[in-house]
């Protein structure tokens, strides 16, 4: 079984016990996680042991400790910071949306641009020279990177931050570019989803 189809499970599974969680519920069977999200209760147990979230059959699990469990195992009980580089209109939308990564316990702290008339310290999310990058990303121990640069700026952008130790890289420019042993690359294409959306539901209506 694909580790990333498991991660996409776990992901439904904590947004679900989340709702449980929010309608007073405390405990849960793998047979109600199943039914709720179309899968079978023996992938959700196995998905539970493999991530070391022990139930029992009598009593089922305990929802706040599995939430507490996923939470560990996405890293999201550590806050993650994350710096952004390229403050135009999509990465403008970033960083207006800060506050809704937060409660995921992803933060963007600082931004960077190479057009001064971007650069203002003085903001919630900073956002700053690119001269700054370097020594920003060391003192704040700065893993993680969003990439919104026009594309001839891309591959440049990508490798000053694989020079910084930055481990994963979150890139929307068109440029499809490959994780290294290093850094992880995760190359988001919005036309390409959308087209593959359309082909699925395509498919499922038996439409051109
Ligand atoms: P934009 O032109 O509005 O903004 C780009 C910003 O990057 C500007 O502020 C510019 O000053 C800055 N910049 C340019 N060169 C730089 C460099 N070397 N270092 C740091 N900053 C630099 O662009 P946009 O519309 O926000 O789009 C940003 C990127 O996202 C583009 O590559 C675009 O193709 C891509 N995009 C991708 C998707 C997707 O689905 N992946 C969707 C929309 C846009």
């Amino acid at each position: 079984m694909d580790n990333q189809d498991r991660i996409k499970r776990l992901l439904n599974y904590k947004t679900l016990l989340n709702q449980l969680q929010n309608l007073g519920f405390v405990k849960v069977f793998s047979d109600n996680i199943a039914d709720a999200l179309g899968v079978s209760a023996s992938l959700v147990r196995k998905d539970f042991a493999i991530f070391g979230i022990a139930g029992s059959q009598k009593g089922g699990y305990e929802i706040a400790s599995i939430v507490g469990k996923i939470n560990d195992i996405l890293g999201k009980n550590k806050e993650q910071k994350v710096v952004l580089v390229g403050v135009g209109r999509l990465g403008t939308a970033f960083l207006q949306f800060g506050k809704g990564f937060h409660n995921e316990g992803i933060k963007v702290v600082a931004a960077f641009d190479i057009n001064p008339e971007k650069v203002d310290e003085t903001k919630e999310i900073p956002v700053l020279p690119m001269a700054k990058l370097s020594e920003f990303v060391q003192e704040n121990e700065i893993k993680f990177a969003i990439v919104t640069v026009p594309e001839a700026a891309g591959r440049q952008t990508i490798e000053l931050l694989m020079s910084e130790n930055i481990r994963g890289i979150l890139n929307f420019t068109s440029l499809k570019i490959k994780s290294t042993d290093k850094t992880i690359i995760n190359n988001v294409d919005i036309e390409h989803e959308l087209a593959r959306l359309i082909y699925n539901v395509n498919q499922l209506y038996n439409e051109d």
